[in-house]
């Protein structure tokens, strides 16, 4: 393809993708096709010689449409929402087309001074603390995923441990030739609310450290007092407490963790505080919202990712320290290949990740802010929380559901009325095979509950009509079969 074709076949693309968001309403939310659907409709081998651009472009509507979740489809109401919108798409057009990459400043001094400046601007309308911003010994980066910044959070912290605990027993640190200190190593614990994302304990699994859970309360919160009695429990075993991931915005019911109890908690033993408001994150740029912040003074990372809730596509996860020099003395190997001249006055992201290379992400990002500025996204922040009041009234005043937990943000968690958890679940069951709406569903202390949450950008009240209709019709006919 060379570029006069580039412009006439992007154009097409482009023209595509609006249609469908445009038409998305006509679409059911999720796929009706079968295990192994896919196959069948395209060739055993990739071809010898090139396929003609006009039969790529009709199989999008033969093989992969038929196959395609609606994510932005405003009856879609499952898990979280994932970001899309015009602008970060041409955002994201303009990073794939550059092709262009950044892992050292030097590689790519747009991407790397872009990411700080809109990393800074993130950081401002969350009004984080002023360390957390660049400048000083703090700032952003932006990774792939919630997941993925616990994981380096925890690598950082579990070096910042073993350094420590290197001045009392020889060398633990992380000297691959010498290896680590087994004796500390396998005393390490890590802490988070029973209700925190599972990836806690798969960042737990990768680093070989174990989890304390934390029971949490009957609003679903971690406690500072529970955390120091767990903290303590573990000292009294003789195990080494290092790290405690508090969750604002729980993947269930989206409860807030304790953050004011919990940070002088971890102060007072020493460990490091992350914070992961992979949801609610992007809600705090409201000012009637930053409350839930509050604490994150002591905290020493934060993350949230504009891919969920900030009109981002996957992936893009905005991670803060308060002191980055911690991550890059856990992260940096040298080598005379990546060095250059000032490499050691400059941010390399390199130093300061899992990967290797870094993306360009920050154009995205840079595109939705600017596009939208923080008036236009507060107002969408809003809107879904508006619309997921008006859903939470809609279940209330309809005497054969309950509302189980407060809504606060974008989501509503409800189930039918004094009915066991099985037949909710069949509840759930038949709503998916209707395939007019879709909720996902989960079980927290015992009791199993839907999750009805605002997904779609321009989701109006119209929207939640309809599905709200679909929801009682199908509770209609289950509720009448069951008195069969
Ligand atoms: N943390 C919380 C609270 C979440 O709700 C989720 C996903 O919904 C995650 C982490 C995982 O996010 P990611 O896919 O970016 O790793």
């Amino acid at each position: 393809m060379d570029s006069d074709e580039f412009r006439q076949r992007a154009k097409q693309i482009v023209d595509y993708v609006a249609g469908y968001h445009d038409t998305i309403r006509q679409r059911r939310p999720v796929p009706d096709v079968t295990l192994g659907y896919l196959k069948p409709l395209v060739p055993a081998a990739a071809p010898e010689d090139p396929d003609k651009w006009n039969d790529i472009f009709e199989d999008i509507e033969r093989v992969i449409m038929p196959g395609l979740t609606h994510w932005q489809s405003p009856y879609f109401h499952g898990y979280y929402p994932v970001g899309q919108s015009f602008a970060e798409t041409c955002g994201d057009l303009l990073c794939n087309g550059l092709g262009s990459f950044g892992f050292s400043w030097i590689t790519c001094p747009a991407a790397t001074e872009l990411e700080i400046v809109v990393m800074d601007w993130l950081a401002k309308m969350l009004t984080l603390p002023s360390e957390f911003l660049s400048g000083g010994k703090g700032g952003g980066i932006l990774q792939s995923t919630a997941s993925e910044s616990t994981l380096v959070t925890m690598l950082t912290a579990r070096n910042v441990m073993l350094t420590r605990m290197s001045a009392t027993h020889g060398p633990v640190g992380r000297d691959v030739k010498e290896g680590i200190d087994g004796d500390v190593f396998s005393r390490l614990v890590a802490y988070s609310s029973d209700q925190a994302h599972l990836s806690m304990q798969r960042a737990c699994m990768f680093s070989a450290i174990r989890l304390h859970a934390v029971e949490s309360d009957d609003k679903e919160r971690m406690t500072g007092p529970a955390l120091a009695k767990a903290i303590a429990i573990d000292v009294e075993k003789g195990l080494i407490p290092f790290y405690c991931m508090a969750t604002l915005g729980t993947t269930a019911s989206c409860a807030f963790d304790d953050l004011k109890e919990i940070g002088p908690v971890c102060k007072k033993a020493g460990i490091w505080l992350h914070i992961d408001a992979a949801y609610a994150g992007s809600s705090f740029i409201c000012p009637e919202f930053r409350p839930l912040l509050d604490g994150v003074e002591v905290a020493d990372s934060f993350n949230f990712n504009p891919h969920k809730w900030l009109l981002t596509s996957f992936d893009c996860s905005a991670l803060w320290y308060r002191d980055s020099s911690k991550t890059i003395e856990a992260f940096s190997v040298k080598e005379v290949m990546f060095s250059y001249e000032h490499e050691d006055t400059t941010i390399d992201f390199s130093h300061r990740e899992i990967p290797f290379g870094h993306r360009f992400r920050a154009l995205k990002l840079w595109f939705v802010l600017r596009l939208y500025g923080v008036n236009g996204l507060q107002a969408y922040v809003r809107k879904h929380v508006y619309l997921a009041q008006e859903f939470e009234k809609l279940v209330a005043a309809d005497d054969r559901f309950e509302v189980t937990h407060p809504v606060t943000h974008g989501l509503v968690c409800f189930r039918l009325r004094q009915c066991s958890n099985d037949l909710n679940a069949l509840f759930l069951a038949k709503l998916t095979t209707d395939r007019r709406v879709y909720l996902t569903a989960t079980t927290s202390k015992d009791v199993y509950f839907l999750r009805f949450v605002v997904c779609w950008r321009k989701t109006e009240k119209s929207d939640i009509l309809y599905s709200w209709n679909v929801i009682r019709e199908v509770a209609t006919a289950l509720l009448e079969d069951t008195k069969k």
